[in-house]
């Protein structure tokens, strides 16, 4: 069920590990942020600073943890990761700033879901390298200020417009990542076939590369799936047909839409008439959190034009109710 859900990393954390791209050149795609990153590393190198704090975001998995480690790499730098989620009490992010080394890089996934208390403790540290640690309780606590070592924190997130804007002020530069493109794609599952040893035919990597909603966490998720389909029904070659089969059996179908993103376009359609209806609504027809409904369905479903955000709420456009096959309403005539 979790196969296209670009939020879970694998059980297969090893095989993950080794399909990560380490170095810049491994990383595919995203021209655009690559040189605007470029310019802010060489430009911290040449005045000999460390780098403003960076921000990344888009959708999971688009590449945000690898960016991350590959920005410590061209620093030199070690990297420590942590989450918002992991860090509910102030305690927990002081307990890691104060371990720092001078120039590492700081990576926080999730940096929207952080708590107050440490995101309040995160403005003194970004801004002056320093923490304000209370000691004891009630009238008699008092605050003892601690400098920690300079260091670059990357944030990463799925939800920009969540993060408070003084924690936005804090980043110097914000870099947003976006779907990959089918033959971007393809160069990421070429190169992951390469590292299982695998024999993926070049038809077989652009099919699975169209269906693959844009992200290379699931390309490579769905690569192995068919890998296993290529070994048990078939001589072990990805071709076309073998990649097409495999993947009707874990019903993803031609543009990439899983059950889910199906589910969400069906109840539009079929429940409320194509819509407007509001966020939370759907994602109760469809049982299921509305936040997996916002940042993982919507955003590939708006991608692919099939779903329109409006002030009123989501709303079908003609192509959703043409891929589930189904009647458009004909307003005109009511
Ligand atoms: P995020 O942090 O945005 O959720 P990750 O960086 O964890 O995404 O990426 C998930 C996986 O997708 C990585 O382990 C890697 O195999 C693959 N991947 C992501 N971006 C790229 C890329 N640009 N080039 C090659 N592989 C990538």
């Amino acid at each position: 069920d979790d196969l296209t859900d670009p939020q879970e990393a694998d059980g297969d954390l090893d095989v993950e590990a080794s399909l990560r791209p380490r170095r810049r050149a491994e990383f595919v795609g995203q021209p655009r942020v690559r040189e605007q990153l470029d310019l802010v590393l060489r430009g911290a190198r040449q005045r000999g600073t460390p780098p403003d704090h960076i921000l990344l975001a888009g959708p999971p998995g688009l590449g945000k943890t690898s960016l991350s480690m590959i920005v410590a790499a061209e620093l030199g730098a070690a990297i420590r990761l942590t989450s918002g989620p992991a860090l509910e009490r102030a305690g927990d992010l002081a307990a890691i700033l104060s371990n720092l080394v001078e120039g590492d890089v700081l990576f926080i996934d999730e940096i929207h879901r952080i708590s107050r208390p440490a995101e309040e403790m995160l403005y003194l540290a970004m801004e002056d390298f320093r923490v304000d640690i209370m000691v004891g309780k009630g009238p008699g606590a008092t605050s003892i200020p601690l400098e920690i070592a300079p260091f670059t924190l990357v944030g990463a997130t799925t939800r920009a417009g969540r993060l408070t804007s003084p924690l936005r002020d804090r980043f110097g530069f914000t870099a947003h990542l976006e779907f990959y493109s089918a033959a971007d794609l393809t160069s990421v599952i070429t190169r992951s076939a390469t590292i299982l040893g695998l024999d993926l035919r070049p038809d077989g990597a652009s099919e699975i590369a169209r269906r693959s909603r844009g992200t290379p966490r699931i390309a490579n998720r769905l690569l192995r799936r068919v890998r296993d389909f290529a070994d048990v029904r078939a001589d072990g070659a990805i071709t076309r047909q073998v990649a097409r089969d495999a993947l009707a059996v874990y019903d993803v179908d031609e543009v990439g839409l899983d059950r889910l993103d199906r589910d969400v376009l069906r109840a539009l359609c079929s429940s409320f008439g194509g819509g407007p209806v509001g966020l939370t609504t759907l994602a109760v027809a469809v049982g299921e959190e509305a936040t997996t409904v916002e940042e993982v369905c919507e955003p590939f479903l708006v991608r692919v034009g099939m779903l329109a955000r409006t002030r009123q709420g989501r709303v079908a456009t003609p192509a959703a109710w043409e891929h589930l096959g189904l009647r458009a309403p004909d307003w005109s005539r009511s």
